[in-house]
């Protein structure tokens, strides 16, 4: 077990990454989240205290309270999680990079996706009084192949947006999220109109601060028209990838989430069967969202 550490024998400016990945979780004690940055995408944090608690119980349960076995590295990095799929060599049956426009039910490529919104956005407004709109692209960080396309009226809260992105492509289990532009933090209860207006503005999202799935943003413009009661709408989202299990070339259905580091984790039913983790009964499905295999999310 690493020894345990408390508040008072490290200070927060104190623990860089590394530390934290030769951490267990049994030795974070923190009374507020901690942010260390140590490179240009590497973030690593810390959840609350009440999340640290609740993952090592949850460990413990799985590990056996009194296992010997090493501490587990708490190595949380802010790529998106869809970036290891590349990085492990995972192949997809096809590469195409197609989306659908939620409005018509258009498939085009997302390149010309942006031009489509233009003209389909407007096309499918409620009757009623015009309210400046603003339109956002939101891409998985390292992953192109996960984006959409969504619009927020400027009186919506950044919440608003939060919930979309929840509901669209992350939710789990209720995890803490944040908007960020450079390092700065937005407020959740800020207004689209007053933060993320500009053309052109880049903005980051985080969603779970432990296994964490990046989100870039990039505001495209805004327009005048009117979206009924709803605050903000999806516009269009990238057609499903789809994944190859790794054991033979069916299409996969399956994710191990313990193997996602580490080796073969996309599997076709049958070969889900026979993959060693099988009786752990922790297996994801294959869905299309970039938090696909992470912590519980299901789609
Ligand atoms: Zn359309
Ligand atoms: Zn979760
Ligand atoms: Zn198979
Ligand atoms: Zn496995």
């Amino acid at each position: 077990m690493a020894e345990p550490i408390t508040m008072t024998s490290v200070s927060l400016d104190d623990l860089c990454i590394n530390t934290i990945r030769t951490l267990s979780m049994d030795a974070i004690w923190t009374p507020s989240r901690v942010r260390c940055l140590t490179g240009e995408d590497t973030v690593a944090e810390i959840g609350t205290l009440a999340e640290a608690r609740q993952r090592t119980s949850a460990s413990s349960r799985a590990k056996g309270a009194s296992s010997d076995s090493p501490p587990e590295p708490m190595q949380r990095t802010g790529r998106c999680a869809a970036g290891r799929w590349e990085a492990h060599g995972r192949v997809l049956m096809a590469r195409s990079n197609t989306g659908t426009c939620e409005l018509c039910k258009r498939q085009t490529s997302k390149s010309q996706m942006t031009r489509h919104i233009a003209t389909c956005a407007s096309s499918h407004d409620s009757a009623g009084p015009e309210q400046m709109i603003v339109q956002i692209r939101i891409d998985a960080a390292d992953e192109p192949r996960y984006w959409l396309h969504v619009e927020a009226r400027s009186d919506a809260s950044l919440d608003q947006l939060d919930s979309l992105l929840r509901r669209v492509w992350l939710e789990c289990c209720g995890h803490m999220s944040a908007f960020w532009v450079g390092q700065s933090e937005l407020p959740k209860r800020a207004k689209i109109g007053s933060t993320l207006r500009r053309k052109g503005l880049k903005f980051t999202y985080e969603y779970d601060f432990g296994s964490t799935t990046t989100l870039t943003g990039h505001v495209l413009g805004s327009r005048s028209g009117c979206l009924g009661r709803a605050a903000t709408r999806l516009l269009a989202r990238n057609d499903a990838p789809e994944w190859t299990c790794e054991a033979c070339s069916r299409p996969a259905v399956i994710v191990c989430p313990f193997c996602i580091d580490s080796g073969p984790c996309l599997f076709c039913e049958a070969h889900a069967q026979e993959h060693p983790c099988a009786k752990e009964e922790v297996y994801l499905p294959v869905v299309n969202s970039p938090r696909m295999g992470v912590c519980g999310y299901v789609g």
